[in-house]
């Protein structure tokens, strides 16, 4: 398999109820490449797997936890902030996460991506693009809208996550 000696470990935070367990399944489904391996469920919120990113694989651990959020927050690699676009408060809350991951990992450039997830309702929504673009620059982190629903833009993310990891390995 190759890469890094042990896994990414990418931690999904943000509300209850914006996607974070629709966009792990995805994950979890590896529509990714056809020799990729099974993935691994420990529980239904930790999943393995190995994805192929710019040619060269990298193995992933997904956590999807709401309820040890305190724990999950000390021990991810990387992180994806979830919001929904059509909820103002998850995307405020999404604001308050990225503040206690400031305080609690403090660690420069660990890599954040904002994610502005239901982007398929687009008559249900409340955070526009440019806000939520806006707040990821202030947070000095990337963003993207997905749908989980429609599978949009959420192995983007993934690969952007692993992308971000990589620089950092290799600018340390
Ligand atoms: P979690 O609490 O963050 O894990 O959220 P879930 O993954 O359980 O999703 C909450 C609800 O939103 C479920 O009914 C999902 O089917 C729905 N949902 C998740 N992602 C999307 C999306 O991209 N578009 C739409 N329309 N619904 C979504
Ligand atoms: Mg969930």
């Amino acid at each position: 398999t190759g890469g890094s000696s042990r896994p990414f470990r990418v931690v999904l935070l943000g509300a209850r109820g914006v996607g974070k367990s629709a966009i792990a399944s995805i994950f979890a489904g590896a529509a990714d490449s056809m020799d990729s391996d099974e993935c691994e469920l420990y529980g239904d919120e930790v999943c393995e797997q190995t994805i192929t990113v710019d040619g060269e694989k990298a193995t992933a651990t997904l956590v999807d936890n709401w309820d040890s959020e305190d724990q999950c927050i000390q021990t991810g690699d990387a992180y994806l902030l979830v919001y929904s676009i059509t909820d103002r408060s998850s995307f405020l809350q999404a604001s308050e996460l990225r503040i206690s991951l400031r305080q609690r990992r403090p660690a420069h450039h660990t890599p954040i991506i904002l994610v502005g997830n239901k982007c398929d309702l687009v008559r249900r929504r409340e955070v526009s693009v440019t806000e939520g673009r806006a707040c990821a620059a202030v947070f000095d982190c990337k963003f993207i809208e997905t749908s989980a629903a429609m599978q949009h833009n959420v192995w983007p993310a993934f690969h952007g996550i692993v992308q971000q990891l990589r620089l950092r390995r290799d600018t340390k």
